[in-house]
């Protein structure tokens, strides 16, 4: 069928050192897609490719192609500003700016350019509301994002994510600085967020990949080893 993101022969190299080897792979629509693997395998670098995060880093160079519907994102003339408005990232710790909860939602429509009052307020309720914190914090946007609980920073940092409307929102274990508690409610929301979003997850926890995601993709020394339904992958003979 149709996949969001599709990638082709993606080769990626720091300096000398080879982190992704000739990668192929689609992401399909509306679908939570984990990316697993034993640490330094690779999943951090493949996640980073989708936004041109590795562009910062010296010597990076990459290979291959990987189209965002049908915009090649490795296309020297990409728009960056533009790329990270269509894909969407939330991090392992969660980064809220030292502003109030409001200006965190906001933060990707202010750089795209709205300034509508109206729009914006919606756009917050709706993402608070998508990001399953609407309620707890409805009577308090205005306050600090560092009052916020851990499980609530990253349940905000996903409406900052999400309050753009993204093609795809990437998550760079988004549960790995979590307690167990929040842990669940993250995943929870990500079960809630796979109508609307495609979402790539890295996560290093086998259990995790399991509850959360729709397809898993294994990485091994930058290999692509093994790809399919995660519920086919994760039963046991
Ligand atoms: P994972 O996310 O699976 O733990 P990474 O993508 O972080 O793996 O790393 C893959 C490989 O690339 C590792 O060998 C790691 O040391 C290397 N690597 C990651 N980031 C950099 C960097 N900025 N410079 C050089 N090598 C890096
Ligand atoms: P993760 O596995 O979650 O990517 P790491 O602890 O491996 O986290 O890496 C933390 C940071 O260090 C990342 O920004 C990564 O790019 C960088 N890094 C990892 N390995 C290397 C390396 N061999 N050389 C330089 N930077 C690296």
């Amino acid at each position: 069928d149709n996949p969001v993101v599709r990638v082709s022969n993606l080769s990626f190299y720091y300096g000398a050192s080879q982190a992704l080897f000739d990668i192929s792979l689609d992401f399909p629509r509306e679908k939570v897609t984990a990316l697993i693997g034993p640490s330094g395998c690779g999943k951090s670098t493949m996640l980073r490719c989708f936004n041109r995060m590795n562009d910062l880093v010296d010597g990076a160079r990459v290979e291959g192609s990987i189209l965002l519907e049908d915009t090649e994102i490795n296309d020297a003339t990409m728009d960056i500003i533009e790329l990270r408005r269509r894909v969407g990232m939330v991090f392992q710790k969660s980064n809220p700016f030292p502003k109030s909860i409001y200006e965190n939602v906001v933060y990707g429509l202010r750089i795209a350019g709205v300034k509508d009052k109206v729009v914006l307020d919606e756009a917050v309720e709706r993402s608070l509301q998508g990001a399953a914190l609407w309620d707890e914090v409805k009577d308090r946007l205005n306050e600090s994002a560092l009052g916020l609980s851990g499980g609530q920073m990253q349940r905000l940092c996903i409406a900052r994510a999400i309050a753009v409307n993204p093609e795809v929102v990437l998550m760079d274990e988004p549960c790995s600085a979590l307690d167990p508690k929040s842990t669940i409610r993250v995943e929870e929301l990500i079960g809630e967020l796979r109508s609307e979003y495609t979402i790539i997850i890295v996560t290093h926890n086998m259990q995790q990949a399991a509850r959360v995601s729709d397809y898993t993709a294994f990485l091994y020394e930058g290999a692509l080893v093994e790809y399919g339904l995660t519920k086919e992958l994760f039963v046991k003979p």
